[in-house]
């Protein structure tokens, strides 16, 4: 059993494939989607967790990339520069999730890696560039 993050990039051509689809049909897998949007460029992202018996994990992927998908791990996909954090709080009033909040009556910033769903506001929420984002290919 494997249960892992996967960050995948759809080029225009491929944003209306029915991926998901295929992933639970095909290859048994249990798919929890954390995010998907569609940029400027009509290009796709979609970001989710995949659960299932490891052989039927690494099928997919193959077949995710003989579909001309990019493939990403997600692991540690959000990371709290903490020395560059000024704590301004700006990130904790749009943190969906708790993962990062402020401590009164310290008034300090603090980042739970574990309760991040990465929806990525913080990036551009962040004036110091505290919180950056970790992508890794898978091969
Ligand atoms: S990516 Fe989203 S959930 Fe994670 S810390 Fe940033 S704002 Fe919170
Ligand atoms: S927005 Fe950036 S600088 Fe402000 S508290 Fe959050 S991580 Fe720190």
């Amino acid at each position: 059993m494997i249960k892992q993050k996967l960050v995948l990039r759809f080029p225009p051509a491929l944003v209306e494939q029915p991926v998901i689809y295929h992933l639970v049909k095909d290859y048994d897998l249990m798919v929890n989607i954390l995010r998907a949007d569609i940029n400027p460029k009509k290009e796709g992202r979609l970001m989710l967790e995949l659960s299932g018996s490891e052989a039927n994990f690494r099928q997919a992927l193959d077949w995710l990339q003989e579909q001309g998908l990019r493939v990403m791990n997600l692991k540690q996909q959000i990371t709290w520069v903490e020395e560059r954090c000024t704590h301004c709080g700006a990130c904790s009033v749009i943190c969906p999730s708790g993962a990062l909040a402020l401590t009164r009556p310290e008034m300090k910033v603090s980042f739970d890696a574990s309760k991040c769903v990465i929806c990525e506001l913080c990036l551009r929420a962040c004036p110091a560039r505290a919180m950056e984002t970790l992508l890794d290919e898978v091969k």
